[in-house]
């Protein structure tokens, strides 16, 4: 995200009344600290748009739009980011800045300097303890996977000793501080005050690595059968996920014409040994746009190879067409007897791997097979249903890309070819279908993720009004793997995060102007809770229980599914250790 120098930005902003700039599209009258109107976003009678000049937010209670005046630009002028800043900066007169250099930034950037050369010291800690005899376990581990001291190098691969504080000791000792070394993610705030641990015990370490070559963080795996099987770094104030793709490292200069997308690590490097060099990872989430726009400073096509039972899931495909909606030519390869890239590779080679590319599905057959998941095509029922979601998927294309698949869907369900291109041609689109093209992607992401809940929006506020909230939240959710429901909140907490360390308060129009929509409006939301915070922390724990419970509920509804189709005892017991843990948080 390009950034303006926060003392313009500020200037900016003050001189930016987000009341004055509603009041050119709605009607506004004061009632409280606020003014209402009736929201600009959607169509209602009754006023339940809100601004509160205070916090210069926009806050809508029917359609939850909300954020602050840059949003609010966005939105209504259907502007890009930058756009909205230079409309802004006309309507009051002022000269786009040439150079960002401010004081705020300098220091933010000194602090995540010392985070990238903790995470670089650790990883050599790591790859050294690997390739000495302490890394005995973990050799022989990755040898039986194929993996030599060669390719563990190139990946820069490494072993975390079992032991409290091997690399605490290690790095303390090269003089980064405790605080330093929990903030990259390597260290854990430990229950006593001051004390804390290791990160990571007795694992093997991959380290995650950006396209400057710089470690930004760790997947960590078990060798045995401890859970999680991965523990991987949290989101710090310089490694974020949803941005990142684990191996992208490697595909600088390489001018390849497509990527391959796997689901693991060890299928990106089971592959590179097997020949196959441009696999990279994302990094357990569902693709984001993000990672669409990195792949596509690389290459213009990217095939997709997932594990059979993930890839016809819904998240899987949200992720395809944030892919293919940036502009990126997407193939799905199917891996026979669904099996992973990693086995197939090892098993047949990367000659025969490569030859699947060949048989590769587009987007849009790969979506028509996938919704024949759950129906039973031998029914009328069945194949009404389908013809039904084919033509809704159909419908969304181009007459001559219709055309390709019509005889498909025809032989499918027995319809005849041109009542299918009736139906194609007369079906609504049907709102919130998360298999069609993303014409409408904010309205259907929020119908989908149903926005952000009540204690995100809670733990938000807490975060923002308490640092002692703020560092408690932080570590617990990297502590309980739990994410934010938009893909802003955890930049925008990490900045929090970043902004606190050297010790500032946070300008949050400033940072609430460069982020995305949905994150606005969740923070929009925090800022317009009238509630009086009394304990934050007390709060902030609240919250994150609840969004724990929330989380282990979906996972443990996901596995209960899981098990009625995949009865194995690993299953079951990790349904088992999802139920205990859930009864553990009451
Ligand atoms: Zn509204």
């Amino acid at each position: 995200m390009a950034r303006f120098p926060d003392h313009w930005m500020s200037e900016l902003l003050s001189k930016s009344d987000i009341a004055a700039i509603a009041s050119e599209y709605t009607l506004l009258k004061p009632k409280g600290k606020r003014l209402w109107g009736c929201c600009p976003f959607h169509s209602e009678k009754t006023p339940s748009f809100s601004v509160t000049p205070d916090s210069q937010m926009y806050y809508c209670f029917g359609c939850h739009a909300g954020g602050g005046v840059v949003q609010f630009v966005m939105e209504m002028e259907k502007l890009s980011y930058i756009d909205a800043i230079k409309y802004l900066a006309q309507r009051v007169g002022m000269e786009l800045p040439e150079e960002v250099d401010d004081d705020k930034l300098r220091k933010e950037r000194a602090v995540k300097e010392r985070l990238y050369a903790a995470c670089k010291a650790a990883a050599m800690f790591y790859h050294e303890k690997l390739m000495s005899p302490e890394g005995k376990t973990a050799q022989q581990y990755l040898a039986k996977r194929g993996i030599d001291g060669a390719i563990a190098t190139k990946f820069g691969l490494g072993y975390a000793p079992p032991g409290w504080d091997n690399l605490l000791k290690h790095l303390t000792a090269q003089g980064f501080s405790k605080k330093e070394l929990i903030s990259a993610g390597l260290a854990v705030q430990g229950q006593k005050e001051g004390g804390c641990y290791d990160a990571y015990r007795d694992r093997v370490i991959f380290p995650i690595i950006n396209t400057y070559k710089r470690v930004l963080g760790f997947g960590a795996r078990t060798m045995g059968e401890d859970t999680p099987k991965y523990l991987n770094t949290g989101d710090t104030p310089i490694f974020n996920k949803r941005n990142n793709l684990y191996a992208i490292n490697l595909q600088k200069g390489e001018h390849n014409a497509d990527l391959i997308m796997v689901e693991g690590y060890m299928d990106v490097i089971s592959l590179y040994k097997a020949g196959v060099k441009n696999a990279v990872a994302s990094l357990g989430t569902a693709l984001t746009q993000q990672q669409a726009r990195l792949i596509k400073r690389f290459v213009p096509r990217v095939y997709i190879s997932y594990d059979g039972d993930s890839a016809g899931q819904n998240a899987t495909l949200r992720g395809l067409d944030i892919l293919a909606k940036e502009g990126l030519e997407v193939r799905v390869i199917v891996i026979p007897n669904g099996m992973d890239p990693d086995d197939y590779a090892r098993k047949f080679g990367g000659e025969e791997y490569l030859s699947l590319k060949d048989k590769a599905m587009t987007l849009n057959a790969f979506k028509l097979d996938s919704l024949m998941n759950g129906l039973d095509l031998n029914t009328a029922d069945g194949r009404e249903e389908y013809a039904k979601k084919a033509c809704a998927l159909l419908s969304e294309l181009q007459p001559v890309e219709q055309e390709r698949y019509i005889p498909t869907v025809s032989r499918r369900t027995g319809l005849s070819a041109e009542t299918i291109q009736r139906q194609c041609g007369v079906t609504p689109r049907v709102e919130g279908n998360i298999i069609g093209n993303n014409r409408n992607t904010k309205q259907k992401s929020r119908e989908i993720s149903q926005g952000p809940n009540k204690a995100e929006i809670s733990l938000l506020s807490c975060m923002i009004n308490s640092s002692d909230a703020l560092l408690y939240a932080m570590d617990k959710m990297a502590e309980y793997g739990i994410e934010f429901s938009s893909e802003g909140l955890d930049e925008f907490a990490a900045e929090l995060l970043a902004v606190n360390a050297v010790g500032e308060k946070p300008n949050i129009p400033v940072m609430l102007s460069a982020l995305p929509a949905e994150a606005a409006e969740a923070i929009g939301a925090a800022l317009s809770a009238d509630e009086q915070m009394i304990d934050p922390a007390a709060t902030a724990e609240d919250c994150i229980n609840a969004m724990a419970r929330a989380q282990l509920d979906r996972k443990i509804t996901e596995l209960a599914a899981q098990m009625e189709q995949d009865g194995s005892s690993e299953v079951r017991s990790e349904y088992m250790r999802l139920v205990r843990a859930r009864a553990s948080l009451k």
